[in-house]
């Protein structure tokens, strides 16, 4: 297989004068997978900044209500910073300072990335720059404000339609600039190779911690693990704990926005909605319409409203190791209601995504059976979309169409 390629999809399409620039990346990551040392590492930072192993908790009262599988949920959302991205970004900092290089650059659309990014660099004394659509900058102000408090430059992009694809182009073309003292910091398994695997290594923290997890508590493996997938950092992160255990059945969960056939989602997989494309500096199935322009995506939760999809996640797909499925908005209220009510538990809305597909399915399985759900992050920062949602009209007649009995 070529490089850099996983079955059909990935590569890196980059311009000739960043060629240099990856080759060095590439170099340095090599060998930091080499060195043991590097990994111990990695694992003392997050364990001491980021309280890692994170937990694996049984959700007793869920799994009492649908009566089937026990539910497991790996408990992402207590990483320092709210989510599975300080994993990334920690570790893309220690390969930074690998490198030499004393300046980090990131793009952001709802900010998370942006924040995770920000708090790496102020840790490793790093010079930093955010690029972030205007449109986003307006929408996302506490996010800007941690970032700037945090010591990174907020750049608004005004061009084009203002939002994350403007401000990728952007920060490519600081990149370019800057290669010398730069390194981007990609957020997700996306982009030109090495992103997608220097990302997914870092990840895999996640699914070696919980495999032994589940094996302490319930004896076995797990029937199936459940994760959302926006670009697919979180997912392949666990996905990778069980990917040669083929009895563990691995499921994916997409924006399904108002509905696969509203076209207002982020559903590249499940929808069969995408077409293969070359974009971002990697191939892929895109949310494209029939001449290559990115279509517009729409989900209640952020993280997931993009155009593209991991490529390892597309191969894992297209050879039946991953079924991807997706949620609705009204679905993921309807989840994410039910597991702070009955756990106290806030996921983000993009891990309630999981929640959703895991609540459709465990009542097939036995009670001898365990399945798992990646908790990527935590919803205290979706509190303002979380209530205007569930004031929404919408929702009450989900709600009373559903004939559930409802308090709120
Ligand atoms: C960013 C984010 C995601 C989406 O990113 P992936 O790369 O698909 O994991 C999911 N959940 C949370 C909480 C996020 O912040």
């Amino acid at each position: 297989m070529k490089q850099g390629y996983y079955g059909d999809w990935g590569g890196a399409f980059v311009p000739e004068i960043l060629h240099e620039t990856f080759r060095q990346l590439n170099e340095v990551f090599a060998a930091a997978k080499r060195d043991p040392a590097f990994w111990r590492e990695y694992v003392e930072l997050m364990g001491s900044y980021s309280c890692r192993p994170t937990p694996l908790t049984c959700a007793e009262n869920l799994s009492r209500r649908f009566g089937g599988a026990r539910i497991y949920i790996k408990r992402e959302d207590l990483n320092h910073t709210g989510a599975h991205k300080a994993n990334n970004v920690m570790g893309q900092g220690l390969l930074v300072r690998r490198m030499g290089k004393k300046r980090v650059i990131a793009e952001t659309g709802a900010g998370q990335h942006g924040v995770a990014t920000a708090t790496m660099a102020a840790k490793f004394g790093f010079e930093c720059t955010i690029y972030m659509g205007a449109e986003d900058v307006q929408r996302q102000r506490p996010n800007v404000f941690w970032m700037e408090k945090l010591g990174a430059r907020v750049v608004p992009v005004t061009s084009g339609s203002q939002t994350l694809k403007d401000a990728i182009n952007e920060a490519f073309r600081d990149w370019v600039a800057n290669m010398d003292s730069t390194h981007y910091v990609m957020g997700t398994v996306c982009g030109p190779h090495p992103f997608p695997e220097i990302v997914a290594w870092f990840q895999k923290i996640i699914g070696e911690e919980v495999r032994g997890q589940i094996l302490a508590s319930h004896g076995k493996l797990p029937a199936r693990v459940y994760a959302c997938v926006g670009g697919g950092s979180n997912a392949m992160g666990i996905f990778q704990g069980f990917l040669a255990d083929t009895q563990v059945e691995l499921v994916g969960v997409e924006a399904g926005g108002k509905g696969l056939t509203s076209g207002q989602h982020a559903s590249r997989l499940a929808g069969h909605d995408a077409s293969p494309g070359v974009a971002q500096g990697y191939k892929t199935m895109f949310l494209q319409d029939d001449d290559g322009q990115m279509r517009d995506t729409h989900s209640v939760a952020a993280g997931l409203d993009y155009i593209g999809v991991s490529p390892i996640i597309t191969d894992l797909w297209q050879q039946g190791r991953v079924r991807m499925t997706a949620a609705t908005d009204a679905e993921v209220m309807e989840a994410l209601d039910l597991t702070i009510r009955q756990e106290g538990i806030i996921p983000a809305l993009e891990s309630a995504h999981a929640f959703v597909q895991a609540f459709k399915e465990a009542g097939e399985l036995p009670e001898s059976e365990a399945i798992i759900i990646n908790q990527s992050g935590r919803g205290d920062k979706d509190i303002f979309t979380i209530a205007h949602a569930f004031n929404d009209p919408s929702w009450k007649e989900f709600i009373r169409a559903k004939g559930r009995e409802y308090a709120a």
